[in-house]
């Protein structure tokens, strides 16, 4: 019941044998955060900043409102770390109107996310400045999504570097060594990880995202939905594969898509070596009562089994302990 999970939020998040996990939260509005200290997260693992440049009747917030509205979250936050994504639009996000920037992308293989910002450099160094700007506040970081090519890996530490500059010249504050991390929600990106590894200081799986492309389910396709399968075993490969490669490499791995959130899975994201989640507030403690009760070293020797089976019978058998 309702009082027995809200008493959860002053346990210490470890399970039966041992393990400390970490549970973000997801905000789309920089007042969600209230709720995310409320249930006890440790920090904003997704702030999708692409909710304050979608309001239809109002311009793209210039960079004094954008550093006030990151500067809201981080203060929020009290100095807990804040995953700050770059704007996201495109495919099912459109733009606000008024502005003429209405052409992004609408097919989720199109000019979206990182994409776009990088042929709107103004834009999006605007928003870098701002984003900057709140880390002399507390621990804001930028996160990227939907990155694929180094080259696009580049043209943005590049841009990252640019609004660096651009505030030192102005004699702005930030933090000069923020962290800097990327989301791993293309199967492209997943498959060449050590590109990622190697040129950010963190990395997020959008498992949202990872789905619908890796199994070509447009997400907003009602008519496909029942084929979007977090439990495909190509996906289980993946994120098993990323996991592994990145705890190897000692580079911190979140998943904030809604895998993480949703407390059937928790489990099979533990065997899977997940230590980080980030997830809607709603469902943390819920998250969190799952964790409390399971066993690590018990749950992962279950995986080796899980990821040789790709026929239905042989996987079921193999989560018969692994789901909740
Ligand atoms: C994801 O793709 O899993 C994700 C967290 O980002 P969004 O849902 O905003 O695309
Ligand atoms: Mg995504």
């Amino acid at each position: 019941d309702t009082r027995q999970l809200q008493q959860l939020k002053y346990a210490k998040t470890r399970t039966l044998d041992g393990v400390d996990i970490s549970l973000f939260a997801n905000i789309e509005l920089p007042e969600d955060a209230t709720q995310a200290v409320e249930v006890g997260a440790v920090g904003v693992g997704l702030f999708r900043s692409e909710f304050l440049f979608m309001d239809r009747n109002q311009a793209l917030p210039d960079e004094e409102k954008q550093y006030q509205e990151y500067r809201r979250v981080v203060d929020l936050m009290h100095g807990l770390p804040v995953n700050i994504r770059t704007i996201d639009v495109g495919a099912d996000k459109a733009l606000g109107a008024g502005t003429d920037l209405s052409q992004t992308g609408t097919s989720p293989l199109g000019l979206r996310a990182i994409r776009w910002s990088l042929t709107e450099p103004e834009i999006f160094l605007t928003q870098l400045r701002a984003i900057l700007r709140a880390s002399a506040h507390g621990q804001a970081r930028i996160m990227i999504p939907m990155l694929a090519h180094a080259k696009e890996i580049d043209e943005t530490l590049r841009l990252i570097e640019k609004a660096k500059q651009q505030l030192h010249q102005r004699g702005k504050a930030f933090n000069p060594n923020i962290q800097v991390g990327a989301m791993i929600e293309i199967p492209a990106a997943a498959l060449v990880l050590p590109l990622f590894i190697k040129r950010f200081d963190f990395l997020s799986i959008g498992t949202n995202d990872l789905i619908q492309y890796t199994l070509a389910i447009d997400r907003a396709d009602h008519a496909v939905a029942h084929l979007y399968d977090p439990l495909h075993p190509a996906i289980l490969y993946l994120l098993s594969n990323i996991i592994s490669q990145a705890k190897r490499a000692n580079v911190p791995i979140s998943v904030c898509g809604e895998m993480a959130g949703d407390p059937a899975l928790t489990k099979l994201l533990l065997a899977l070596g997940l230590t980080d989640f980030s997830m809607h507030f709603s469902q943390l403690l819920l998250v969190k009562q799952e964790i409390l009760q399971a066993d690590v070293g018990q749950l992962q020797a279950h995986i080796p089994q899980l990821l040789e089976a790709v026929e239905p019978e042989a996987q079921a058998k193999a989560l018969e302990f692994l789901l909740a």
